[in-house]
């Protein structure tokens, strides 16, 4: 017998949660469709509480070894139809039909190591006003050393299991903020990199389980001089890889819909792309090939050598 970890993203507003349960199947069986309690989850009312999961993507489950497996899964309501949360179902037909551009999308994942009070890991908390102390930013970005590049543990730990369950993870580092990292997932085509990313973070929150350390996606997790965390995306067509001025066009046509990609980035946006630390404000949009106060930064490299 083997142990099947099903993943599924829940409907959590505004920030979607990931679940997970356990099936027992047998070695080399396929894993079936399953189902779940919509109304634990917010994805049903309780009078008809029953969703279903669709395995999409399988990946060997480093944190139990041997034959087990981790499922990620897509929620169908009972009917069939994909539920209003899968925003996978739609992103899988947009695609397919991009196909011959041969897309590569490469995700940034920032995160924030905190406590169960919010604080972020290895600061103390004033007893008064609950606001953590440390040293001022600089020290931490690409760091090493205790009470500098805090959680390190943690973070190897994860890296070792995206890589055994072969999640396309292309780098790690340091951020700005103490008890701040990134990785890097990808490149890869946008459903690869969407499920990695979804198993990746999932790896994370179980990790996080034995470091005793919360992890957070939240745009900006401590108030005052501190950088946010995002999820910067890198992107490229087969175009935009072969000529310069595809992606200066690229760069064009994202700034036609900007509000709507804002709208849709995620909750606590605004929080983070200030205009201050490393950011352009989330009211503008600007691109360029210099530094990181840009929407959409042109790497020096693709304006030298005009290619991306
Ligand atoms: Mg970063």
């Amino acid at each position: 017998m083997i142990k099947a970890e099903y993943i599924w993203v829940d409907g959590t507003k505004p920030t979607a949660q990931i679940r997970s349960k356990t099936k027992i199947l047998a070695k080399g069986e396929e894993p079936p469709g399953w189902g779940f309690d919509g109304s634990s989850t917010n994805q049903a009312e309780g009078s008809a509480s029953d969703c279903v999961l669709v395995p999409v993507r399988t990946y060997h489950d480093p944190i139990r070894g041997a034959d087990n497996i981790l499922v990620l899964c897509e929620v169908f309501n009972v009917d069939g139809t994909p539920h209003e949360s899968n925003t996978r179902r739609e992103l899988a037909p947009v695609a397919a039909l991009h196909e011959d551009q041969d897309v590569w999308f490469g995700m940034e994942q920032e995160y924030t190591l905190v406590n169960l009070q919010a604080n972020p890991v290895g600061t103390i908390a004033s007893r008064s006003d609950n606001k953590f102390r440390s040293l001022p930013q600089g020290p931490y970005y690409c760091s090493a050393g205790y009470g500098l590049a805090i959680g390190r543990d943690l973070v190897e730990t994860h890296l070792d299991f995206c890589l055994a369950a072969g999640i396309r993870v292309s780098g790690i580092n340091a951020e700005v903020m103490p008890g701040q990292w990134e990785y890097q997932v990808g490149p890869s085509s946008a459903l690869k990199v969407s499920d990695d990313l979804w198993i990746s973070r999932y790896l994370l929150h179980r990790v996080s389980e034995w470091h005793h350390m919360v992890v957070t996606f939240e745009g900006k997790p401590a108030e005052g001089d501190w950088n946010g965390a995002g999820c910067h995306t890198n992107f490229s067509t087969r175009e935009m890889r072969d000529s310069y001025v595809a992606c200066e066009e690229a760069a064009i046509a994202l700034g036609e819909r900007h509000q709507l990609h804002i709208e849709n980035y995620g909750a606590g946006i605004e929080h983070r792309l200030t205009g201050a630390h490393e950011t352009c404000s989330y009211k503008e949009y600007r691109y360029g090939v210099f530094g990181r106060g840009t929407s959409m930064r042109i790497p020096w490299q693709v304006e030298r050598e005009g290619e991306g």
